[in-house]
This record gives structure tokens, sequence and C-alpha cells, in this order.
């Protein structure tokens, strides 16, 4: 089955074009909640997306914000380096237990990069799999690293150009670095929905993906969440069901595609958003976000600039899993065996004092932080449904808001880091 989308191209400019994308290739920003319009046009003027169309547009639409201007991804991105800076030593032990338990080095290094989106930590997960790899080979004291084929993987609205315009600054400074004993690396965008089939089979020795994953590839279906945009405390129990269940598909068919697509022995390494509490509504790290984000948006409806029905219609495509559920999904699929389950907890703001467990300090700069890194991942899709014109309104209440939280209570994103052998 195929659907015809207008999306950006995402390998020469963000113009609107036309394109055919397989079901695989969609992730859907909006549900339906039984009320408002049946079909036709949604809202008046501003937006105009018929129900049917609402509820197949993210996967053209879902990408970072573009560039790196002020609401960039590109610079609204600590907080996933910092995920990635505390996740390296897993990555560093999976490549190095695969290479030293493998029956021979590979002549070529197949890798992955999943959600790798724009910015600096794309290439900084990267230069941390070379490293790994050139180590292992120099103290095996081999001639050189194998050569690399890298993968940049993202939806195709991906700004895939300002990842490819650092490309050669990259390869010289791997050049400069290493020279003599790195072989050659050749790195590829590959767009396209890590819920669909990406490669051959039995082609890829390492997979990695990180704050990626929590994303599902639809808005579950069926959700009846009035008042909010996820799983809340005054949501009813069929929400998290309904969560639940979208995950435990996207999940378990993620793990079944790659390893289909992965060598044996191959190893993944995934960091994503996870919660600590198995009860969602009792979970501070996983609802409570969205909470004030609805929040801000019930604010721009007192104000007259949305309507009620349009938060009814809309629920973030997101779900932040407890331990015991994705252990669960990955002994059900049952291909892959986990060697290492980590978890651990960063600030909500990326840029708040570390040591500090209970509070913030400065609450208008604390709150604008983190509303910048929610705003850089979730502004196409916002602007998608909402209209591009509450959007500086709504992330600035956004930012109010969250400080005047974070005055009394810290809010924390808790990561999960798991390292996987395919068998
Ligand atoms: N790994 C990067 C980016 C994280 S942002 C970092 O650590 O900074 C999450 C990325 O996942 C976004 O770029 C988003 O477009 C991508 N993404 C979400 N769902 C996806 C899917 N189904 N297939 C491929 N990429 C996806």
């Amino acid at each position: 089955m195929y659907k015809l989308f207008r999306h950006a191209h995402p390998f020469f400019d963000h113009s609107s074009t036309a394109v055919l994308l397989d079901v695989h290739h969609q992730v859907l920003v909006s549900s339906t909640s039984g009320s408002g319009a049946q079909n036709g046009v949604l809202r008046r003027g501003r937006l105009t997306i018929r129900r049917d169309e609402a509820k197949h547009v993210v996967g053209n639409i879902l990408h970072m914000n573009v560039g790196d201007g002020e609401h960039s991804y590109s610079k609204h991105s600590l907080l996933q380096e910092i995920a990635i800076k505390k996740a390296k030593p897993v990555l560093e032990e999976a490549i190095k237990s695969m290479l030293r338990t493998g029956s021979a080095f590979p002549k070529c290094f197949n890798v992955v990069d999943l959600g790798c989106s724009s910015g600096p930590n794309t290439l900084l997960t990267i230069s941390y799999i070379i490293d790994a790899v050139y180590r292992i080979c120099q103290q095996e004291k081999l001639a050189k690293t194998p050569d690399f084929q890298v993968f940049l993987n993202d939806l195709p609205g991906n700004d895939c150009n300002t990842v490819f315009k650092s490309l050669p600054v990259f390869y010289e400074k791997l050049e400069k670095e290493k020279c003599g004993f790195l072989s050659s690396c050749f790195i590829s965008g590959l767009p396209g929905s890590f819920y669909g089939r990406l490669f051959p089979n039995n082609s890829l020795h390492f997979v990695h993906s990180s704050y990626s994953i929590h994303w599902l590839s639809k808005v579950p279906d069926g959700l009846m969440n009035k008042g909010n945009i996820y799983m809340a405390k005054t949501s009813c129990s069929t929400v998290h069901e309904a969560y639940l269940k979208q995950y435990r598909k996207d999940f378990h068919s993620f793990l079944r595609l790659r390893s289909q697509e992965m060598v044996s022995n191959g190893r993944m390494v995934i960091a994503f958003i996870g919660r600590t509490m198995i009860d969602p509504s009792a979970s501070r790290d996983c609802c409570y976000y969205w909470e004030i984000l609805a929040k801000c948006l019930y604010e721009l409806v007192d104000e007259g600039l949305i309507e009620e029905d349009d938060i009814d219609l809309f629920n973030v495509p997101i779900y932040t899993p407890h331990e015991e559920e994705v252990r669960e999904i990955v002994e059900i699929e049952g291909s892959f065996t986990i060697d290492r389950f980590e978890m651990f907890q960063i600030n909500n703001d990326p840029r708040d004092n570390d040591t500090n467990e209970d509070f913030i300090f400065n609450e208008i700069e604390s709150g604008k932080n983190a509303s910048n890194y929610v705003r850089a991942g979730l502004e196409p899709i916002f602007t998608k449904h909402f209209g591009a014109s509450v959007i500086d309104s709504l992330f600035s209440k956004y930012a109010k808001l969250l400080g005047e939280n974070w005055l009394l209570e810290k809010a924390k994103n808790t990561i999960m880091v798991i390292s996987l052998t395919k068998h």
C-alpha cells in the first residue's frame, strides 16, 4: 500500500514536493477522540487537514527543527548530548566484546545510527564508534582498522543538508587524528522509518540509536484522552493500555526488523527515555512534562487562539516505557540477549546544576532551557496541528510554567541504555 504525501525533500531543500511513501514510513501525529468533525476540514482557515489525513501525516513532518537558528535542534540538543556521553562506556564495551568474541574482524564494519537527526550529536556518536574500533585494532596489533560503512538514518524530513555539509571537516579530522592506521570511511544518509526494513539480510555489524525509539510509529488507535495530550494523572486506564499496546507492537517489530538486518553476534546499543514507576500517572519522569504543556494549550483556548477540540484531537506519538515492559518485549521477540541494562537521570534543564537534587536556582533560565529543548523536537508537529501563529506564545507559557514548578521540585528525564547481542 502506498499513500501520496506532500513533504519537504530531505536531500535538496525544504520546499514542498509530492512523494510516495510506503505505509511503514508513516508516523502519526493526531488521533481521533470521537468528537468534532467527521470528515472535511478540522478547523477554520488556519489549518485544513481532513480528519482521515490527520491520522496519517507525521511520517513526512516529524523532524527536529532544521538548520542552526535560534530554535534549531542543532542549538538545543545538549540534553541528548549528555545522554550520548553517559552511554559511551556501554557502547565501547559492546564493540569490544563483539570484536573480541567474533571469529574474525570484518573487512568492512557496517554501522547505522537510527534517528540520527542533524546537529553536533550526529557525528559525535559516529566518532565514538570509530574510536572504539580503532583502539581495539591497535590493542590487537592489527595493521589497520577495517573499512567503515556508516549509515545515518532518520525520517525523510530530517535536515540532511546540514549533516552532509559537516562531513568534509569530519573526514579531515579523522584523517589528521588517525592517519595511516584508519582504512576508508564511507558515510551516507539513509532516509526511512526504523519501523520498516532499511537494510539487506545479515548486513549490519553494529546498530546504534540514541533518544529516538521512544517515538512511536503512530499515535495509538482509539484514544479517548480528553483534556490531555499524553498519559496523564487524569487519563483513564484505557489510555495507558492503548499506548502500551502500540509500544509493544512497535518495539517488537523494531527488534524483529533489526534481527533480520544484523549479522549473528552483531551488537545493538539503544538509549531512549523511559520511566521509573510502572504506573505512568505516578511517575514524575514520565507524564508530568506533558501535563504542563497541556495546561499551556488550555491557556491558548482561554485566549481564543485554539479550540478545545484541537487539544482533544492531539496526542503525542511517544512512549516512555518501564524496564519490565522493555525486558518482556525483548524476551518475547527472542532474537537478542540483553547484555547490559543501565538507567540514569538527566535534569530536564541540561544546563542546571547537577549536584543539587531538589530544586532549580533560576526559574527563568531553567524554564527557558527546557522549553527550548522540547520546542526543537516538537515544533513541526505542533505547528502542523495547532498552526504556526501560536507556537511562540505556547512555548513561552511553557517556559514560565516549567520554571515555576521546578522552584518547588526539580524534574528529570530517565534514560535507559540497553546493549543487546543478536543470536
Ligand atoms: N540521535 C540524535 C537525535 C535524537 S532526536 C541525538 O541523540 O541527538 C530523535 C530523532 O529520531 C529525530 O531526528 C526523529 O526524526 C527521529 N525519528 C523518530 N522516529 C523515527 C523513525 N520511525 N525512523 C527514523 N527516525 C525517527
